[in-house]
């Protein structure tokens, strides 16, 4: 007996409980699930979102931004009425010729002996080279660039 009751109070709060919930609708011909999280909804704000500025490798660098310039010199190089020889080797052409930032010339021979040329500088060899064509990320790119 006690459990018919049980379930015979049980059956009424449900129906209580189901009464309540439909007027709850019927009472707001507007009611809505919840809203869907944020994180779900369009964010007009990240649409809105545009670069104002090149991605990095777009750029193209200034002379300000690199650390030298470089240049391929295949002939012997002539300094002073003197020709230019590798300290290390004796080699006396195929050079590879950097202007630095700091405004120093450096020669590489065809071995990669590096040797600083203070009788040189950026307007001499701004006069013998031509334009910058090429940027290297890395001095082995620009000796691989320019057959050393
Ligand atoms: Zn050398």
């Amino acid at each position: 007996m006690f459990g018919r009751a049980r379930a015979h109070r049980e059956f009424r709060e449900a129906q209580r409980a189901g009464h309540a919930l439909l007027h709850t609708m019927q009472s707001h011909p507007g009611f809505q699930p919840p809203a869907p999280p944020a994180d779900q909804a369009p964010d007009p704000a990240a649409e809105a979102v545009v670069p104002d500025f090149l991605p990095p490798d777009l750029r193209v660098p200034s002379r300000q931004d690199v650390e030298g310039l470089m240049m391929r010199w295949q002939q012997p190089l002539v300094i002073d009425g003197e020709v230019r020889s590798c300290p290390e080797c004796g080699a006396y052409r195929d050079w590879i010729i950097f202007s630095m930032c700091d405004d120093t010339i450096h020669l590489r021979c065809r071995a990669g002996h590096t040797t600083p040329e203070p009788r040189l500088d950026p307007v001499w060899f701004n006069r013998n080279s031509g334009p910058v064509d090429h940027f290297h990320p890395t001095l082995d790119e620009g000796l691989r660039h320019l057959g050393h």
